[in-house]
This record gives C-alpha cells, sequence and structure tokens, in this order.
C-alpha cells in the first residue's frame, strides 16, 4: 500500500524536526519545506496527504501560502493544519477563512499533535472511500449489468440532453436480436447471454465515444448518434448489422450466427421524444415483418 505523505512546513528547521519526531511513524511519509514557495512547488510534485503549515513565515506567509494552495486544482483538495504561535480568534477565524482543516498551536503537545494528524488522516481516508463508493453507485445505477452497456434510464437521460441541443442533428438505432428465444433454447441461457455480452461488446468497438449505446430491453438495444444525419446512422446500423451477422459466436465448441434487425431514424424535434421512439420502434417492427437481418428507415 502507498504510505501516506506529511508534508510539514516550517521556516524554522528545527521546528520541522521536532515535528517530524513527534509524527514520525511506518505508516507516515514525511517531507518538509521551510518557505511557502517550496511548499508550493513540493505539493504539486509530491501531492501530500496532509499539510503542517506555519502561519508565520519570512516571505510568504501560511495564510497566503494556504490561498495559493486551495486555489489550485491540484493541491485544493489537500487538508491544511495551520501551525500557530498566536491562538487568539481573529488569527485562528482568519486561517479557516482561507481553508484551513485546523490548527495546533506552539509548543506542541506530542499527543495532541499526533491525535489531530490521525483524524485528519482517517477523515481522508473515508473521504476517498466514499468517493468509490459513490463512483460505483453511479456505475450501478447507469448501467446493465450484464452487457455494461447504459441502461434505458440513463440513455433517456442523454436524449433529453440532446434534444435540448437546439440545432444539432441526431439519430436513433433500435436494434433487436432476431429469434433470439430459438438461441436460448438451442444453446442454453448461459449462451445467449455470451450473445448478449458479444453484441455489445461489438457495438462499443465499433461506435464512437460520443455514441450512446444502451440496453433497452432484452434483447434491444437503443443507440443515440450525436451528430448523424439518418443517411449517416443507416450506413453505420448496415455496418453493424453486417459485422455482427458475420461474427461466429462459439458455445461449448458449438459456432453458431445471429442476426440483427434496425429501425433507424433522424430525431425530429417538431415531434415528442416518445413518438419519435414509437416511429424507430415501428421501423424496427416493419424490419421484422419483411425477412429480418435488415435496416429499416423510420419516416
Ligand atoms: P424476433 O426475431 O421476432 O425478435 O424473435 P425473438 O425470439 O428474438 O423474440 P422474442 O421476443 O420471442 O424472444 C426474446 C427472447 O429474449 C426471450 C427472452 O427469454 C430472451 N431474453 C431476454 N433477456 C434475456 C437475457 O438477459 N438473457 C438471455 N439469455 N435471454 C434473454
Ligand atoms: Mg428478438
Ligand atoms: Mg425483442
Amino acid at each position: 500500500m502507498m504510505k501516506d505523505t506529511v508534508l510539514i512546513v516550517d521556516d524554522s528547521k528545527i521546528i520541522c524536526s521536532i515535528i517530524k519526531d513527534i509524527l514520525v511513524s511506518p505508516e507516515l511519509h514525511i517531507e518538509t519545506a521551510h518557505s511557502g514557495e517550496e511548499c508550493i512547488k513540493l505539493s504539486q510534485i509530491i501531492h501530500p496527504t496532509l499539510i503542517l503549515l506555519d502561519v508565520i513565515m519570512n516571505g510568504m506567509d501560511g495564510y497566503e501560502t494556504c490561498r495559493i494552495l486551495k486555489a489550485n486544482e491540484m493541491t485544493k483538495d489537500i487538508p491544511i493544519i495551520f501551525i500557530t504561535g498566536n491562538i487568539d480568534s481573529d488569527s485562528v477565524l482568519k486561517g479557516f477563512e482561507v481553508g484551513a482543516a485546523d490548527y495546533v498551536s506552539k509548543p506542541f503537545i506530542p499527543e495532541e499533535l499526533k491525535a489531530r494528524v490521525r483524524v485528519h488522516m482517517q477523515n481522508i481516508k473515508i473521504q476517498k472511500e466514499l468517493k468509490v463508493l459513490m463512483e460505483e453507485l453511479k456505475v450501478l445505477a447507469t448501467t446493465d449489468s450484464l452487457t455494461r452497456l447504459y441502461n434505458r434510464r440513463y440513455f433517456m437521460d442523454r436524449l433529453f440532453e440532446y434534444v435540448g441541443k437546439d440545432e444539432e442533428p441526431f439519430s436513433l438505432i433500435l436494434f433487436d436480436i432476431d429469434d433470439f428465444k430459438k438461441v436460448n433454447d438451442t444453446y442454453g441461457h448461459n449462451a445467449g447471454d455470451t450473445v448478449l455480452i458479444t453484441i455489445s461488446n461489438i457495438f462499443k468497438l465499433l461506435l464512437r465515444q460520443e455514441d450512446v449505446i444502451s440496453r433497452w430491453g432484452g434483447e434491444e438495444f437503443m443507440i443515440c448518434l450525436p451528430g448523424q444525419s439518418i443517411e449517416q446512422a443507416f450506413t453505420v446500423a448496415e455496418r453493424l448489422r453486417n459485422e455482427i451477422g458475420n461474427y461466429t459466436f462459439v458455445w461449448d465448441d458449438i459456432t453458431f450466427r445471429c442476426t440483427i434487425t434496425g429501425g433507424v431514424l433522424q430525431y425530429d424535434r417538431e415531434l415528442s421524444t416518445e413518438k419519435n421512439i414509437t416511429k424507430t420502434d415501428k421501423a424496427l417492427y416493419l424490419g421484422k415483418t419483411t425477412g429480418k437481418n435488415h435496416c429499416i428507415l423510420a419516416y
């Protein structure tokens, strides 16, 4: 595991080494700096977990140093504990105003200093864990667990976003796997799942970063192509359909093929979203009733 780093900043080398002696522990990496300028420079390089910052220093003082650290994207989230000889409420308040997380007063009580550092380290750890958890939650809420494509709800949110962009044309493709029930019936449900995952991966591989690919329902996929006219979308849809039609699926040493049918529509902002989706769905349905394995334009 990477060690946490504490940066001690004090223009007195003696104070730095006293603090270092108090904090020293196998889990902690300690660095020192002796001016505000050095602190700012070093922080950007080593990105410390926590900074202990002397308020009164020659040249740039602690308040100014703190202000600069807080204004920089790279260093703004590093908690800063002020080391201060003045514990009058004005200087303490000023420290909090410029963004300090806490303060310790000189002369230090070693146990207090250690305890404050420990508390802030723990806070940082919890915050980091929370951030990871929030990211995981976001992924869970917006994606489909089998295919890792976006889910329908997320797709709708993004669709409304594009609808709101006044001028830019965009298109939709709705795909449905042909005779997918037969795949399940013949090779089993797990084979069916593998087909869903493989098709999703082919979509991801062939489409652009900005295209929004979703699992619309069981074996249906809705794709939004920003900036694409219906002609461009049709070309894309046909390319995807051909790639999948030519792909050899393997399950338990048996190989088989799958085809898809698509409905393609250029979104019409004069109509409701519901109507646009219905038109796409109807084009897909027409594709199904006229032989499958082709793409149909919705008008
Ligand atoms: P069509 O060409 O008309 O689309 O025929 P189809 O058999 O693909 O369509 P149908 O709607 O009759 O069947 C869809 C099947 O998709 C039935 C359902 O069990 C299967 N399915 C839906 N979701 C999943 C899934 O997550 N995993 C697997 N393996 N099968 C699924
Ligand atoms: Mg189907
Ligand atoms: Mg279906």
